[in-house]
């Protein structure tokens, strides 16, 4: 068919791009999908769109019924999109110090958003925990229902990747594809492709990018969750045993800090006209790493997650970036659209 249909059928299907710079400097062949081209500009659609599924299917989600989830942005943002389209309504829990430019665009999409101050998990405050406890009061309120997505514990989000994801990266890299990378944010990518691509050919290295601060690192390597440092991405940097990332194979781990992501972002803009958010920095670092881990030849696709005007304010804002420490190059000062 010439074109989609409509929006849920334009999520997926994404390119794979040749990533020059990161192939050259490994002798690899490392290819981005471009999940920011979905409509929702992020990876988060597919699991946005499987989790709505899921409900509607169970019969959990009636016409005119609302999706509560607590979210740091782009799932709410996909969810908020294919709600739209589906005719239902979103009620999104984010942590206050999300990107404004997420927020803003969550309103823009109908969603209703509850901000609460950005807590740990293991405090009731947590936004997960009130976006929970919310969609069990509107279920017993609202006309038609409401659900809880739970996308950190609802396996209805790796099956996105394990049903999309995984075989699109197949057949595009024609099955010549020897590793793949990301990082962790509910683990749903991770898991999902990791076990579809290992159904395909179990040869298929599975490695994991994780940002400082987050524990997935340990975990896999030593099996515990510490973790140390911090790190200024937003949606990856996960530090406990989610249900989607659970028995995720994963064959290579690696901690990537900031400082080695973020110069990647910046040099990916200038130099390829790739213009992404920070969690793709650190899974192209991982790329990386597991090419010269792996040896030159090789084949390793990544995730570039979401699109780059998402974060304006704070990534590609020249003093926000000089306030966590972290470098800016010259010619952003120049060009930031947010003025110095
Ligand atoms: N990058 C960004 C920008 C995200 O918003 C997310 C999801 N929170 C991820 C990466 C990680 O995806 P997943 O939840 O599948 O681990």
């Amino acid at each position: 068919m010439p074109f989609r249909t409509d929006l849920v059928d334009a999520i997926g299907r994404t390119p794979l791009i040749r990533l020059r710079r990161a192939s050259e400097a490994t002798g690899c062949t490392i290819l981005g999908k471009a999940e920011f081209m979905n409509p929702g500009q992020s990876v988060k659609d597919r699991a946005a769109l499987y989790i709505i599924k899921d409900a509607v299917q169970r019969g959990a989600l009636q016409p005119g019924g609302t999706i509560v989830e607590g979210t740091a942005g782009n799932t709410g943002i996909g969810i908020a999109l294919v709600a739209d389209a589906l005719g239902f309504k979103t009620v999104i829990v984010i942590p206050e110090t999300q990107s404004q430019e997420k927020k803003d665009m969550l309103r823009l999409a109908g969603a209703e958003l509850v901000e609460v101050p950005a807590v740990p998990y293991a405090n009731p405050n947590n936004y997960v925990k009130v976006s929970g406890r919310l969609a069990e009061e509107l279920a017993r309120t609202v006309p038609g229902g409401a659900v809880w997505a739970n996308q950190f514990d609802n396996v209805a989000n790796r099956q996105a990747h394990i049903e999309t994801t995984a075989p699109e990266i197949f057949e595009d890299t024609g099955g010549a594809v020897d590793g793949f990378i990301c990082s962790v944010g509910t683990g749903g990518t991770l898991a999902g492709t990791g076990i579809g691509l290992k159904q395909r050919n179990p040869a298929i290295k599975l490695g994991l990018a994780d940002p400082m601060g987050a524990a997935m690192y340990s975990f896999f390597t030593k099996g515990d969750l510490s973790s140390s440092g911090s790190s200024i991405s937003e949606g990856i940097g996960q530090n406990r045993v989610t249900r989607n990332v659970e028995g995720a194979p994963v064959d290579f781990a690696c901690q990537i800090p900031d400082e080695e992501a973020v110069p990647i972002v910046f040099d990916l803009l200038l130099e390829e006209g790739l213009c992404v958010g920070l969690s793709t920095g650190i899974n192209i670092a991982g790329a990386i790493r597991m090419a010269r881990e792996m040896g030159p030849g090789h084949t390793i696709v990544t995730i570039l997650c979401d699109y780059g005007t998402r974060y304006q304010s704070k990534l590609f804002n020249p003093d926000f970036m000089r306030s966590k420490g972290l470098p800016v190059p010259t010619w952003l000062e120049r060009k930031s659209a947010v003025k110095v």
